[in-house]
């Protein structure tokens, strides 16, 4: 059986580093630590991890590119921390890819928890028997979910309602509907936004943030939109 891969620590602040690395550490992971870009780079190449915590504010440069990097890889989940509590930060950093945030100060069970979470959510993903979304006419049932584009709205398991748009629910019925449940950005604009994708254009992924936000908030953190570099969207649970 080959041994459980890694948590990549990525923090310059010695003393968080440590503190992070012990509450990982005693919650049974393999903990590798870089307090710089470039070794967190050498170190990703290198350990395979399957969860990254990233610091934003490196010695070396933006934590934001290593995010990008990890993205690319499906399969490693992302935690961003940074001391930074401005909103565009937590959105440029989920809108690269990262799957949840972490705003400093912050306390360590709060992040063993959304760790574990996380890595739930991580293997249910990867399970190849993954439920499959299981369609009503105009509804769709995951993970104790109830999705009603149609209604524009999604029903939590404890039965509260949480409205959609009409954008957010023309994304999730595309989204819904799609094979693999992945749709592209240009898809995405000509059916939630009604216009052609322009190079420039933000409003799908602040689309994307909106609906990430209220399908996360419903299922727990059990239901999201991940990003897929270079493809669009997906809807992940
Ligand atoms: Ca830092």
């Amino acid at each position: 059986m080959p041994a459980p891969r890694p948590l990549l620590v990525l923090e310059d602040d010695p003393a968080i580093a440590a503190s992070i690395g012990d509450a990982l550490a005693q919650d049974g992971w393999r903990v590798e630590a870089a307090e710089t870009l470039a070794m967190g780079r050498a170190r990703l190449a290198a350990c395979n991890p399957r969860i990254v915590v990233v610091d934003l504010g490196l010695p070396d440069g933006n934590g934001i590119a290593f995010v990008q990097e990890a993205a690319r890889r499906p399969d490693i989940g992302i935690i961003v921390v940074s001391g930074r509590a401005a909103e565009v930060d937590r959105i440029v950093g989920l809108e690269v890819g990262a799957d949840d945030y972490l705003t400093k100060p912050f306390s360590l069970r709060e992040m063993v928890a959304r760790i574990r979470a996380l890595s739930r959510r991580l293997d249910s993903v990867a399970a190849l028997a993954r439920p499959a979304a299981t369609p009503q006419p105009g509804a769709w049932d995951i993970v104790g979910l109830r999705l009603e584009p149609t209604r524009q709205r999604i029903v939590a398991p404890d039965g509260r309602e949480i409205r959609l748009t009409g954008g957010e629910a023309s994304m999730l019925h595309l989204l819904l509907e799609a094979p693999e449940n992945l749709a592209d950005r240009a898809s995405i604009s000509e059916r939630a936004l009604g216009r052609r994708l322009l190079p420039d254009q933000r409003g799908v992924d602040q689309l994307a943030s909106m609906l990430r936000q209220k399908l996360r908030e419903s299922s727990a953190g059990q239901v999201t939109v991940a990003a897929v570099r270079g493809r669009g969207y997906r809807l992940a649970w």
